[in-house]
């Protein structure tokens, strides 16, 4: 009865399931879930609180905050999420090398309090002070001062400073316009305060998250810059090694790549993840909770995960 796009027909939407049904009756595809987005805890603007009022506001009907290399704002967000009727999924996105290039791994459903879970995040987040440093010296090099001091004024977590809070530097200054334009000539490969640096590998970051009971999700594929071959590589590994599920409509795709990545999706038996990667009103081109549905032939995460949503009551 859905209509071929995916979306609920105009004239027909499906009844309202009754409460007392199990969860895992209540979500199918056309579930208004955002599994991907940032707080103040990682590099976005809000807190996990503001947050979880947002996606509530713009009709998200399942939620997780999934900040980078960090579980530090997931007690908050289950807590708002619960105060407000809003169910919830724990979430991370952890940073990882894989062939010279960054790729972003989302964990969701885990036991936030995994203690080697936990370990595997700090590890990871050690070494990005030494890195801002290293960036600062960069960007002083080209006439901008300051900027390691000026990028920890807009950290929340001073474990976790970030190029995101670099670019806002930047903009303040008025290097830039805003943060996209900043990553068009600076921070980024080849461009002036672009620092390579060594993450997690990608089967350790998989464990941590499949060994806490949670499912291992490839972030917004199409934003690395890979070969097929190495692409394919990329999910070759990430199988082997118990990933299971790929984003696939995300803020960061353009309606062709949901296409290709659903493709993938099906070639590689994954379940498919929808997130918005909302990290601030002023910055985020894609608010919580306002993308398309995922393409109908796919398995959702959320019906995979059903059993490790928080349930508000
Ligand atoms: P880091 O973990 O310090 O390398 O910072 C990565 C973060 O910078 C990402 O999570 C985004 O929030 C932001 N970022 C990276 N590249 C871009 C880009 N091209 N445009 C906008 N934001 C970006
Ligand atoms: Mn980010
Ligand atoms: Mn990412
Ligand atoms: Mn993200």
């Amino acid at each position: 009865m859905n209509g071929r796009d995916g979306r609920r027909c105009k004239w027909w939407s499906p009844p309202a399931p009754p409460e007392r049904w199990p969860y895992h009756r209540r979500v199918n595809i056309l579930t208004n879930a955002d599994l991907h987005c940032h707080s103040d805890v990682s590099d976005g603007t809000l807190t996990p609180e503001a947050l979880a009022h947002r996606a509530q506001g713009n009709g998200v009907e399942l939620w997780s905050l999934t900040d980078h290399d960090e579980v530090g704002g997931q007690h908050r967000a289950m807590a708002a999420a619960r105060a407000i009727g809003l169910p919830y999924l724990t979430g991370t996105e952890i940073s990882v090398s894989f062939a010279d290039v960054t790729v972003h791994i989302v964990g969701l459903g885990f036991d936030p309090d995994d203690a080697s879970l936990k370990a595997g995040l700090a590890s990871t987040r050690g070494g990005r002070e030494a890195r801002a440093r290293e960036m600062a010296e960069q960007l002083a090099m080209v006439g901008i001062k300051g900027a390691f001091e000026g990028a920890l004024r807009y950290v929340g977590n001073p474990d976790l400073i970030s190029r995101t809070h670099f670019a806002r530097f930047l903009v303040e200054q008025g290097v830039c316009q805003d943060t996209h334009e900043v990553f068009r000539h600076y921070l980024t490969e080849g461009k002036p305060g672009y620092v390579p640096h060594r993450w997690a590998r990608l089967g350790d970051a998989v464990r941590w998250i499949t060994q806490a009971g949670g499912m291992a999700v490839i972030a917004h594929p199409a934003r690395y810059r890979y070969t097929p071959t190495e692409e394919y590589a990329l999910f070759s590994e990430f199988k082997e090694h118990g990933g299971q599920g790929v984003e696939v409509v995300t803020g960061s795709h353009t309606a062709a790549e949901y296409v290709k990545y659903a493709d993938m999706a099906q070639e590689f038996g994954l379940y498919a993840s929808r997130g918005s990667d909302f990290h601030s009103p002023e910055e985020s081109r894609t608010d919580l909770g306002t993308l398309p549905h995922l393409p109908g032939a796919l398995k959702p995460v959320w019906e995979a995960l059903a059993h490790r949503v928080i349930l508000p009551h």
